[in-house]
């Protein structure tokens, strides 16, 4: 790194900044290295401009919302990680259509709640998955046959090189766990997005988010993880296929195949990113060898990796 270069971070993040951070503590999964810089971003309006600031530099930097289905790899990466807190929720409630507007690191479980105290139906699938907006619209999450497409009104992105951009749902290429964004990493940054939600009433919302906290408690394990790995196949599911490939609680290091949900896999404790690598190594090579079937990773790796 040269001394101009830390002297150009130092003036733009002042205490923000920080080194050599490690993401084991950052992600669900409980493990990662570190990254080279660090720094948190709290309003969208400091997002962007330490965005548009890295690009400037040619500084490599990542968005970093809960750590939920991100894998940084044990030897670190070079690049800068900004730490989304810019969380703000704010409502339009038109009677006829009322918006829910939340800045892009709100968590969703925020979301829902707000949602659910208003009485607005639409969100309540996102209920215990631990990430953030901008992850969720980076990534189309969904649950229960829901997903972030089929709500999302507006997203106000800024991208490299076309700046900030409005984009509706239909404009987000959004595909099963995908988007445009998705598709072609560290190439925009969501600042915030709003949702179309439902006129309904405090009560049924919370019984529909129940109805679904207690599904989502009945068939998944606890534990560290990412959540799924894999992309479900086609008129398939991803953890049938593990199962069925006989990997269900097959073991690498201190990571695990869960016995209770095959596509989710667990940290004992002791586990490292390169242990995860590996299993999801084995388990693709496996998949494919006795189905014939890729499965694709719904999560993200990030740095250099031994195969
Ligand atoms: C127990 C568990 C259950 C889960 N259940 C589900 C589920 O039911 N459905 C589902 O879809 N997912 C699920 N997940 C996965 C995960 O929570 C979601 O994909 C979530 O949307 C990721 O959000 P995040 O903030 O954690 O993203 P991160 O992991 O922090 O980031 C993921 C990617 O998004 C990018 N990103 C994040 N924010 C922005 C932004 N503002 N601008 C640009 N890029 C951004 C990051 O740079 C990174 O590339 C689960 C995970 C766990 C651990």
């Amino acid at each position: 790194m040269t001394e101009k270069l830390a002297l150009e971070l130092q003036n733009h993040f002042g205490d923000r900044l920080q080194t050599d951070v490690h993401m084991a503590r950052y992600t669900t999964a409980r493990v990662g290295g570190a990254v080279r810089w660090f720094a948190e971003s709290t309003t969208a309006a400091q997002l962007a401009a330490d965005a548009r600031f890295l690009w400037e530099l040619a500084v490599p930097f990542r968005i970093l919302g809960n750590g939920s289905n991100i894998l940084v790899s044990d030897h670190g990466w070079q690049g800068m990680m900004l730490s989304n807190q810019a969380k703000a929720v704010t409502f339009d409630l038109n009677p006829t259509q009322p918006i829910l507007k939340a800045e892009s690191g709100a968590a969703l479980s925020a979301v829902v709640r707000a949602a659910t105290e208003r009485g607005l139906s639409g969100f309540e699938w996102a209920a215990g998955i631990p990430g953030t907006v901008g992850g969720a619209v980076y990534g189309n999450a969904g649950a229960h046959g829901e997903d972030t497409a089929q709500i999302l009104a507006l997203a106000e992105i800024l991208h490299r090189v076309k700046g900030i951009l409005s984009l509706t749902s239909a404009q987000m290429g959004y595909q099963y766990r995908s988007s445009t964004f998705k598709r072609e990493p560290g190439q925009a940054v969501i600042l915030t997005a709003s949702f179309n939600l439902i006129p309904s009433t405090p009560a049924l919302v919370k019984e529909k988010v129940e109805g679904f906290n207690l599904k989502r408690r009945s068939s998944q394990p606890v534990g560290a993880s990412m959540g799924s790995t894999f992309k479900n196949p086609a008129n398939d599911f991803a953890g049938r296929l593990i199962e069925a490939a006989g990997l269900k609680g097959t073991k690498v290091g201190g990571v695990e195949v869960s016995p209770v949900h095959s596509n989710f896999l667990i940290n004992d404790g002791s586990a490292s990113a390169q242990d995860y690598h590996q299993l999801i190594s084995l388990v693709q090579k496996t998949v494919k060898n006795k189905f014939s079937v890729d499965l694709e990773l719904e999560i993200e790796f990030l740095g250099e990796w031994q195969d």
